[in-house]
């Protein structure tokens, strides 16, 4: 038998991707090597993740909420039951991933997928092996955790973002390396779950892909809220310990210190899974495991496509993946589509103040020759932000002053990953500073302060 599309990885890349081949009446198979579907994203990113945060939320108002005029008497974590609530909640969605491909005719093959030339996928399980004819291979296999050299995770006490997720008490310290997104998340989370915590990142600041002073004002809270911020920062020499992991540090002013927590989380970056995937069989174009691809995801084998967190220069996110293989599946099934616009690309971090930005910072834009204005606004100048008492952090537009076009909005402060969306949607529509200035945000909101930020690219917010 011969599909029209083999899809290897069932993250949220290769799993929609298969949903809508299914929908356009493409012969479909998914290839997954773990038991379930669903992926990092699903499994052991972005949804257990923020449910967590989500308790952590819960939590900080349960310990916090004397100022609300509630008082809760001795309120008690549990952590157990906090896991199993997350359990729950990715089980739940990995059933829905199965429903889909059954609902949409995608035959899911268990096992671990190896191309074996054009056109040839091999699936290898514990019961044996099978040869798979296909006319189109979409690659959708993702990323792991990066290690330290010499380092290995376990569960004890030398975490990646698997282990963490399934602590069952809340440690007394934790050190974290690295402060992209993944890093300062759990930052966030085990700080207002009650530990101790410390991060310490080897670039100048925070959230490094970030406008700097996005960065600048979370070091700013962090530190508020008891985080040990450490940037420009050497680790080495980590051992594990009794009663738990300790580490020299060579801090930004050259001095060493020797640091101890109950755990360390390492938080490097993301490896592309590209290992046995067959690659030296095709014409297919890596470097040290990341996939090049064209704006269609087409690779320089045709019929091989690729998506998500194994191609490079992606920013890795599942929202990426899943646009990613929206692209591919509409050009193998000669549907029209529009290739992804880098610069339209919401990224969002779910610390406490949260992030949300799309496109140009301030210096990228100054760096390409744009004659940058800017408009800020501050969310203590906003109602809603004081009715939920979360004052911390602005919005930030940049705009080109020529044309008053968009080119950046950054934005930290209460759900400012879900506010960075009406900035998403005005830039895809070419919006201008002058239309979203005539844009009517309803009061009292937090996104008033979205609508002010652009008026103040002029200097004309009301409330500051
Ligand atoms: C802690 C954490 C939090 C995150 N939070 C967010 C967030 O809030 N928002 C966001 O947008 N992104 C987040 N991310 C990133 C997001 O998880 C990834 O960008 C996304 O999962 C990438 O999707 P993907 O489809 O490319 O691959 P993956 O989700 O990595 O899925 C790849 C799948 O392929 C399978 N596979 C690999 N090789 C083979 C093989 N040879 N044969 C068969 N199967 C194979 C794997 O088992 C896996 O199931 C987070 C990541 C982490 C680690």
């Amino acid at each position: 038998m011969t599909y029209d599309l083999i899809v290897i990885g069932s993250g949220p890349g290769g799993y929609s991707a298969a949903v809508r081949a299914g929908q356009y009446g493409l012969k479909t198979a998914i290839i997954e090597k773990d038991a379930k579907l669903g992926g990092t994203c699903l499994h052991v990113g972005c949804i257990p993740t923020k449910a967590l945060l989500h308790t952590a939320d819960m939590w900080h108002f349960a310990t916090n909420s004397g100022e609300e005029g509630i008082t809760i008497e001795k309120p008690t974590l549990n952590f157990p039951k906090v896991i199993e609530r997350k359990n729950g909640i990715v089980s739940k969605h990995a059933k829905g991933v199965e429903f889909l491909m059954k609902k949409n005719k995608v035959e899911w093959i268990k096992g671990f997928g190896t191309i074996k030339g054009p056109g040839k996928v091999e699936v290898k399980t514990d019961k044996g092996t099978q040869v798979l004819e296909t006319k189109n291979i979409l690659i959708a296999t993702g990323s792991e955790a990066r290690m330290l050299p010499g380092l290995k995770p376990d569960a004890d006490s030398i975490l990646t973002n698997i282990e963490i997720l399934n602590l069952q008490a809340v440690p007394k310290s934790l050190m974290i390396i690295g402060a992209g997104a993944v890093g300062v998340e759990f930052a966030s989370m085990f700080r207002r779950f009650g530990s101790e915590v410390s991060i310490f990142e080897s670039l100048p600041r925070l959230v490094p892909v970030e406008d700097e002073e996005v960065s600048k004002e979370l070091e700013r809270v962090f530190k508020k809220q008891g985080i040990r911020v450490e940037c420009g920062a050497k680790c080495d020499q980590v051992q594990k310990v009794s009663g738990g992991v300790t580490m020299k540090v060579t801090l930004t002013n050259g001095k060493t210190e020797d640091v101890k927590a109950e755990k360390l989380l390492v938080a490097v970056g993301r490896a592309p899974n590209a290992a046995s995937l067959g690659l030296e069989s095709t014409k297919v174009r890596s470097e040290r495991g990341f996939i090049f691809v064209n704006e269609y995801q087409q690779t320089d084998e045709p019929g091989i496509y690729a998506i998500g967190d194994v191609v490079a220069g992606t920013p890795q996110l599942a929202h990426v993946a899943t646009r990613q293989g929206m692209v591919a599946v509409a050009k193998i099934a000669g549907k029209p589509t529009t290739p992804i616009n880098r610069n339209r690309i919401p990224g969002a971090t779910y610390t406490d103040p949260g992030i949300g930005s799309v496109g140009l910072t301030e210096a990228q834009a100054k760096a390409k020759g744009y004659k940058v204005k800017v408009g800020k606004f501050p969310f203590m100048a906003n109602s809603k932000a004081t009715i939920l008492g979360s004052h911390d952090g602005f919005v930030k537009i940049v705009a080109d002053e020529k044309y008053g076009e968009i080119l950046g909005v950054h934005i930290i402060g209460p759900e400012a990953f879900e506010l960075i969306s009406e900035a998403v949607t005005a830039m895809e529509a070419e919006a201008t500073v002058e239309t979203m200035m005539a844009t009517i945000h309803a009061h009292p909101t937090i996104y008033e302060a979205v609508g002010e930020a652009f008026q103040n690219v002029y200097g004309l917010a009301i409330n500051v």
